[in-house]
């Protein structure tokens, strides 16, 4: 069975094209960049052979959609021989509210309320399902699956989801706590215990998705009790780009001092802030630390502030979960960044948390990085969303 894994952004389309029949084996992937720009961009790798690159204006979602199947099928580079072969298409959809608390076929009924929801989520959602209403278009005898990156904190009980405000705008406009990064979250936690043998209804776990955007999550018995993305993707962490938790009387302030509108606040939250705010050099963590060896003071306090987050996370969710038997790291940040695993964990032995120096090497691995002594394991596990997606699209398709 093939899979075509889409993830539409409002200028952009992620794609993979995987074969489920056996071991899950990527046959294509890439990326549609810029789309309504005057110069789009096509990126298009299929397995074993080389990556085909073109820049052309890419109108909208649709003309993008159209390049990724002519690729699929192009009698050089193409990995199938018509579209019949495509069986199944996932879709990576940002928010699933209240309505979804699992991946769900698609029907009218989803396809309405996926669209309701761009109310709260107005960047992602619209885009979500011009993803969607394009492909029915272009494959129109072929399933379509949607998997939301909230529906897995939808388990959150109602004290870690209720914002200190009234009520009222939960019950009128749904502003809560709905947390994203569910499927990783979910994903690492599960393949973690695969791997240590251990049944995940028993056991306590703080799972640390660190990219560019990042979130943390306290998972009882295989359930997500409370995560620190919010209402939208800019609470928690201090981030690349994005804020993170912040005073909102200072945010107020600064508007006051700035003149900002909402639009720009909105900018400034999301996009100038985090490390890259704090440093002024980057939001690449590998860029950051070149930064500091260097000597840049604003670098080496953004790394700081980054791992002192964390750190506060993991603290608290030990004290949600009453305990903790493993902490994970995943993303691209947690997968390879063994400056930020080490300067997050250490001196938490209180917790019963220790990290093995030369363990911690590890790069991109699924890998335990505890000592033998330390009563929580630590682990580096290898995320892959894309993939959750495809499960999820062969099973409910
Ligand atoms: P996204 O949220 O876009 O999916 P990723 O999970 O791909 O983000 O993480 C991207 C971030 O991972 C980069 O910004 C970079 O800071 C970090 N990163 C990737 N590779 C490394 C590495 N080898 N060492 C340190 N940081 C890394």
């Amino acid at each position: 069975m093939n899979v075509l894994v889409l993830n539409c952004g409002s200028s952009s389309i992620k794609y993979q094209l995987l074969n489920m029949d056996a071991v899950p084996v990527v046959l294509a992937k890439g990326i549609v960049e810029k789309i309504g720009l005057t110069y789009g961009s096509f990126t298009y790798k299929p397995e074993g052979k080389d990556k085909v690159v073109a820049e052309q204006p890419i109108m909208d979602h649709s003309v993008g959609m159209d390049l990724i199947l002519k690729a699929l099928v192009h009698p050089d580079h193409g990995v199938l021989k018509s579209l019949n072969e495509i069986d199944a298409v996932g879709h990576r959809v940002a928010h699933g509210g209240e309505y979804f608390s699992e991946s769900v076929k698609i029907d009218d009924e989803a396809k309405a309320k996926i669209k309701a929801l761009g109310e709260i989520a107005p960047l992602h959602n619209p885009a979500n399902l011009k993803g969607i209403e394009t492909m029915e278009k272009l494959l129109p005898s072929v399933p379509q699956v949607a998997v939301f990156d909230t529906s897995f904190h939808q388990t959150l009980p109602k004290k870690a989801f209720i914002y200190g405000i009234p009520y009222e705008y939960y019950e009128e406009y749904g502003v809560r706590r709905y947390g994203f990064h569910g499927t990783s979250h979910k994903f690492v936690a599960e393949k973690a215990c695969r791997i240590l043998g251990w049944d995940i209804t028993e056991k306590k776990i703080i799972t640390c998705h660190l990219g560019n955007g990042a979130s943390i999550t306290a998972i009882d018995k295989g359930k997500s009790v409370d995560t620190s993305m919010g209402f939208t993707p800019v609470a928690g962490l201090v981030m690349g780009t994005r804020a993170g938790d912040l005073d909102l009387g200072a945010l107020l302030y600064i508007c006051e001092k700035e003149g900002l509108d909402l639009p720009k606040a909105n900018n400034l939250i999301n996009k100038k802030s985090g490390v890259q705010g704090i440093s002024g050099v980057s939001s690449d963590f590998r860029e950051l630390q070149a930064a500091m060896e260097k000597g840049n003071e604003k670098a080496a306090l953004a790394l700081d502030v980054f791992c002192y987050n964390v750190k506060k996370y993991i603290g608290a969710y030990a004290a949600v979960l009453n305990g903790v038997d493993l902490i994970i790291f995943t993303g691209g940040i947690g997968e390879n960044d063994n400056l930020v695993r080490w300067e997050t964990c250490k001196n938490m032995d209180y917790l019963g948390i220790q990290v093995d120096k030369q363990k911690n090497e590890v790069r991109g691995k699924d890998t335990i990085i505890s000592t033998e002594q330390s009563t929580t394991t630590v682990m580096t596990v290898t995320t892959d969303e894309e993939l959750v997606i495809a499960m999820d699209t062969v099973r409910l398709s």
